[in-house]
């Protein structure tokens, strides 16, 4: 009896410890839809006056004869330039919040792969250039259709580019593309400053950076990383990242290659 009775107690105390565990989660969920709806909200506010705060800015630079004074034009494109910061910010909030609210899905279409993404590398060759950094680039043609959706593929591959300049300082980056099985893997390899071990597990997480991690510029916003998961697991795929702090860091996509998007209506082709 004295069994049972601290089985069954063991069992009360098990499903307390249960419900407790699961208001908080349930909790902790609402807490999460609230905050996504007020990211929604306010980033959808700031967009309009934003617009119209940068417009003016941009015509009265574009105006602007040689008679402007350079102090005048240093400040309006300064004004600029943090302003497409801010604007680049409210577009990354908004993207995450209609993929975490479930509206996005990757719009798959037939892309070469290998030759879109050499040229999304290549579009960072001049910053790494810049910055004193080597860019190789090894994307061969697949030689299978590769079906991803393309505004989602520049987003993954920049973002890892971006990033793999902005931490790194001696050394550079390599880029390359292969295909593996029925999946396409991607590798952002640099020689930059490294991620620690204990912070690799929160690495994805939106608004997570790193304390303290030199960096060639301290913009960011912490969400890079999350999208690009996002729109990794959008389209099946995985993201995973080797680092060793001093030595530098790997970012690996894993993406299927994929098949185009089912036509939404039409009848079914016979298949024979
Ligand atoms: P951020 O806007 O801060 O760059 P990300 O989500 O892109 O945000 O990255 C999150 C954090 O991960 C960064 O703040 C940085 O500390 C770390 N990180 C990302 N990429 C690299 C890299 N290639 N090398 C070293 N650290 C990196």
């Amino acid at each position: 009896h004295e069994l049972l009775a601290g089985q069954f107690a063991g069992a009360v105390g098990n499903a307390r410890a249960y419900a407790a565990q699961r208001s908080r989660a349930e909790a902790l969920a609402e807490l999460d839809r609230a905050k996504t709806t007020f990211f929604a909200n306010v980033s959808h506010e700031l967009r309009t006056p934003l617009t119209l705060l940068m417009a003016p800015i941009a015509d009265a630079l574009a105006d602007a004869g040689p008679g402007l004074p350079a102090g005048v034009r240093d400040q309006l494109t300064l004004a600029l330039r943090n302003g497409h910061r801010l604007q680049r910010l409210v577009n990354d909030l908004l993207e995450f919040v209609s993929i975490e609210a479930g509206r996005a899905s990757a719009v798959r279409v037939e892309t070469d792969l290998a030759a879109f993404t050499a040229e999304l590398a290549g579009v960072l060759r001049a910053a790494t250039e810049r910055a004193g950094l080597r860019l190789t680039v090894e994307c061969p043609p697949l030689g299978r259709p590769a079906f991803v959706d393309p505004r989602m593929w520049e987003k993954i591959v920049l973002n890892l580019v971006a990033n793999a300049v902005k931490y790194t300082f001696v050394g550079g980056i390599d880029v390359s593309l292969r295909a593996a099985g029925d999946a396409v893997v991607l590798e952002v390899a640099d020689t930059g400053v490294g991620i620690p071990a204990a912070e690799l597990p929160q690495l994805f997480e939106r608004f997570h950076r790193v304390a303290g991690s030199p960096a060639r510029s301290r913009e960011g916003t912490g969400l890079g990383l999350a999208l690009v998961r996002e729109l990794v697991t959008l389209h099946g795929g995985s993201v995973r990242v080797d680092s060793e702090p001093g030595v530098g860091s790997t970012f690996t996509v894993t993406v299927p290659l994929g098949a185009p998007d089912a036509p939404a209506e039409g009848p079914a082709t016979p298949s024979d």
